[in-house]
């Protein structure tokens, strides 16, 4: 509970001081592998040329049409159809806090496999809603019938399916998906924020459903400190959703350091490869440690089962190796750690923390 004074503790809400914040693990001085961040820097040159760019912002205006030209760069990046609009957040995390606040209160319902990101459930809690979690099965994957049944007894406005899924890093059958989005009442928002490393992507099928909306990030491709995320759907749908959108909710200095990365896309689409070949000699190495159970990945992260979760995440952090404890967020992930693919060098660092940290 909080330390508030009484005064205070009696006119906030009670519910969201009973409340954890999001925990951001501290890691200074750590090979940081706990939250799929992009390993790579940009070259010093590039990084001068981005200095050079965001010393000439007008930073004494409101964002403005510098927005519109961020959204049509990513309308392009993104190969979005015609038809189809986009709106901003200061990353996905914002959008999905917007998507709770556009729903209809009171009664209304989230519904999203479980274990999966926790901000959905989060942005139900802080808007009043409720949310309904179902359980993947043992090996992860959706399970269907459940997702069917909690549809049909909660009518959800919202349906979130992360295609990948965090932390479990797999894509789900795409026939029951199509189930899933015809049974669904409300919206369905398909949480692409993986894609830079997934192996299919639902936008090429946005055009089968006019309440599907596909959510993307920046973060996962390289600008994780930069805070965009977008949101795809159809223009009189996203002209709803847009209106819950604060003013100005993305900054010009943001707005332009992501317009010069999608410039550069290129660099970022090689550094991306690189992860995806890491993951995969991650993923070797992984099967040949006994004792640790790894799982297929579509993303930058791979979820392991070791012994004692608890024992292996402290005797890596000794060993100066930050990855995330996930063992006791679902029962599902009882001894589970999430590892976030790194460089060669770090990867070679986590394997080896890992492997004497058993
Ligand atoms: N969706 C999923 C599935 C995620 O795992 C994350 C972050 N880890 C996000 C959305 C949020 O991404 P951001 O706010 O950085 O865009």
């Amino acid at each position: 509970m909080s330390k508030l004074p009484d005064r205070l503790a009696r006119l906030l809400r009670s519910d969201v001081q009973g409340m954890h914040a999001y925990a951001v693990q501290p890691s200074a001085g750590l090979v940081k592998l706990d939250a799929m961040e992009n390993p790579h820097r940009l070259s010093p040159q590039l990084q001068r040329q981005l200095g050079e760019r965001l010393g000439a912002v007008a930073i004494n205006r409101y964002p403005g049409s510098r927005l519109d030209d961020l959204k049509a760069a990513l309308h392009r990046h993104a190969q979005v159809p015609a038809g189809f609009q986009l709106m901003l957040g200061n990353g996905s995390d914002e959008l999905i806090s917007m998507l709770a606040m556009a729903c209809d209160v009171p009664g209304a319902t989230i519904v999203a496999p479980v274990p999966g990101f926790v901000m959905y459930a989060m942005s139900a809690q802080l808007q009043g809603l409720k949310f309904v979690g179902v359980d993947l099965t043992p090996d992860f994957e959706l399970d269907e019938r459940a997702m069917l049944a909690a549809i049909e007894q909660h009518q959800p406005s919202i349906v979130y399916l992360a295609y990948p899924n965090n932390p479990t890093a797999n894509l789900w059958d795409d026939a029951a998906i199509e189930r899933i989005v015809q049974a669904a009442p409300g919206l369905v928002v398909m949480d692409e924020a993986y894609q830079p490393f997934a192996s299919r992507s639902y936008i090429d099928r946005i055009g089968r459903h006019e309440h599907v909306l596909l959510m993307r990030t920046l973060s996962k491709f390289g600008l994780a400190g930069v805070r965009i995320g977008y949101l795809i759907g159809r223009e009189a749908l996203i002209a709803e959703v847009d209106k819950v959108r604060p003013p100005y909710n993305v900054s010009v200095l943001n707005a332009e350091a992501a317009l010069f990365a999608l410039e550069h896309a290129d660099v970022f689409e090689a550094q991306a490869a690189d992860l995806r070949a890491e993951r995969g000699r991650l993923l070797e190495r992984l099967a040949q440690l006994p004792g640790v159970q790894a799982w297929h990945s579509d993303a930058n992260m791979v979820l392991v089962r070791v012994p004692d979760a608890a024992r292996t995440f402290a005797g890596m952090k000794q060993r100066g190796v930050l990855v995330k404890n996930v063992s006791t967020m679902h029962p599902l992930l009882a001894r589970c750690l999430r590892l976030t693919v790194g460089t060669a060098d770090e990867n070679a660092q986590m394997l080896a923390a890992l492997q004497q940290s058993l």
